[in-house]
């Protein structure tokens, strides 16, 4: 079966091998069980739908949410002699009903559909008429409301199944599930957890950074001039800070585009194409930008501020690199990054997912924050199991001792346990910094107050994120944000477990490294 499949792979993609996973996708596609396949962006996901379609009679469908994307794919698989056909709002009625017609005559292999087609009974009655043996989702954490994408016209595809008599394979694939996503999606498409394949998540090539606290103007700048042969993306969180990064970069002298949705459709149209052309070193872009873009020699991304969420930030950050050259994603962290994300959740239309935003936004703050590899924190979130360390991050490569500070975790730990555990980190930090806010003056009288105090408030505020990264605090998400101790931290307290931490970085250290 395998080696036909190979056949087939070599025959239209003209490509000798399977990737890793890729193989076990398809062969247990094939073997008739509905299967998940979590793969991160650019690592092939649409060969373990296209081969199989290729291999069994009938015409597979594919349902997809990204219209721009439906015409790339086929017009791909046309150049590969592939009959694929597409249904979407950009067709008329008369195009429609041709491209139908086609499919009726069992010529068209692969039909990709956009969801709010399913909403249609008529056009679920056409389709039932097709003999169809499998059923790809595309995008599938779109189906999942914990996913980041939740689209309701993605639910109808769970009754899809039954319009036929014999029941079409399912195959979801998405690159953006968490665990938790990934047992939704599992669930809502009675997909056997055993069937589900996490895989291909790290990026070899791809070299992984976190600064904190560091002139993020100075940096840039340095950093665009130093790196002046290399092609990259800056992403900043807000319209704002893209057009002052832009403004920033125009006025060094570097050739810098821009793109978010503030700006008209044309505008952001031409400047994606001068990016697209290498036109210019730099794109300056808020999440806007990226979306089926192939640019495949990308050297690094920046993120200018932390995004709100994992899924976010690898998906920006897996931008870089596509070539498999290697690349560099640097995040520039500070502290009030977390408010910017806070206020953006805070805007959300569906109030429902705002807990969901700010256990994910605590994710992400905890990635900034570990001294483990940032690599292995990345697969981890997503829900692979074997780890290995990736040699290059900036905590792989930080050669900084590690110092026993169990004694000033179990300062900070007595104080959590002295406010009665019902407090954010700021207030914590001030009243172990001693502080003299007028807000914190009801503290004054424990006997932890301005226990750490040669440390300021902030650099206290750092090494409770820190502790929390370690799960040793841990967060009661919500409008405003509480710590507790965790089990961890218990043991913690009572001496039974220690806590090691790097050295405090010299700003100006790293810098030297840095370019
Ligand atoms: P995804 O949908 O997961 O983002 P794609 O399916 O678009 O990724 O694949 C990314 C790139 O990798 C494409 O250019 C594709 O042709 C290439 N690719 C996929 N599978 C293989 C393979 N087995 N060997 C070589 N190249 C592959």
């Amino acid at each position: 079966m395998i080696q036909q499949a190979q056949q087939i792979l070599k025959q239209y993609f003209g490509y000798d091998s399977f990737r890793s996973g890729q193989q076990q996708v398809i062969e247990n596609v094939l073997n008739g069980r509905d299967t998940l396949c979590v793969m991160p962006t650019g690592g092939g996901k649409s060969l373990c739908y296209q081969v199989p379609a290729l291999y069994v009679e009938g015409t597979t469908i594919v349902i997809s949410p990204l219209i721009s994307l439906m015409k790339d794919q086929v017009d791909l698989l046309h150049s590969n002699g592939v009959q694929a056909a597409y249904i979407n709002s950009s067709l008329t009625f008369g195009q429609i009903n041709e491209t139908m017609e086609n499919v009726k005559n069992g010529t068209v292999k692969l039909l990709y559909i956009a969801p709010e087609r399913l909403e249609n009974e008529i056009f679920r009655q056409e389709l039932s008429k097709l003999h169809v043996p499998l059923i790809a989702i595309d995008e599938a954490h779109c189906i999942s409301q914990w996913g980041h994408d939740f689209r309701p016209s993605y639910r109808t595809i769970s009754s899809l199944v039954t319009l036929w008599k014999k029941k079409p394979t399912v195959i979801a694939l998405t690159a953006t599930a968490t665990p938790t996503v990934s047992e939704d999606i599992c669930s809502l498409l009675n997909i056997k957890v055993e069937d589900s394949f996490i895989t291909g998540f790290s990026r070899d090539n791809l070299s992984f950074k976190v600064l904190i606290g560091e002139n993020r103007e100075q940096y840039i700048k340095k950093y665009v001039k130093n790196n002046e042969n290399e092609v990259g993306i800056i992403y900043a969180a807000t319209r704002k800070s893209v057009e002052s990064v832009y403004e920033l970069l125009l006025k060094n002298g570097v050739r810098v585009a821009k793109y978010h949705g503030g700006m008209g459709e044309a505008e952001r149209t031409e400047e994606q194409n001068r990016f697209l052309q290498d036109e210019v070193q730099v794109m300056v872009a808020t999440n806007a930008f990226g979306m089926g873009i192939n640019k495949t020699n990308v050297r690094f991304v920046i993120h200018y501020q932390m995004p709100r969420n994992m899924e976010s930030y690898y998906q920006e950050a897996g931008r870089a690199g596509r070539d498999g050259l290697p690349s560099e994603c640097i995040l520039l962290y500070s502290s009030s990054d977390e408010q910017t994300q806070r206020f953006l959740i805070d805007q959300a239309q569906d109030r429902t997912r705002i807990p969901m935003e700010l256990e994910k936004l605590q994710s992400m703050v905890d990635y900034c924050h570990t001294e483990n590899c940032l690599q292995s924190y990345i697969v981890q979130y997503f829900g692979e199991t074997r780890i290995s360390e990736c040699g290059q991050c900036s905590n792989c490569i930080d050669s900084r001792p590690k110092l026993d500070v169990t004694e000033d975790a179990q300062k900070v730990l007595s104080c959590v346990v002295r406010m009665g555990q019902k407090f954010g980190k700021t207030i914590t930090a001030q009243v172990l910094a001693g502080s003299r806010n007028k807000k914190i003056e009801g503290f004054r009288h424990l006997s932890t107050f301005g226990i750490l105090k040669p440390m300021s408030a902030k650099e206290i505020s750092s090494f409770i994120e820190f502790l929390i990264s370690e799960k040793v605090l841990l967060v009661q998400p919500g409008q405003f944000p509480t710590i507790y101790i965790s089990d961890e931290g218990k043991a913690v307290l009572l001496g039974n477990k220690k806590v090691l931490r790097r050295t405090k970085i010299e700003v100006s250290a790293v810098k030297q490294d840095d370019p």
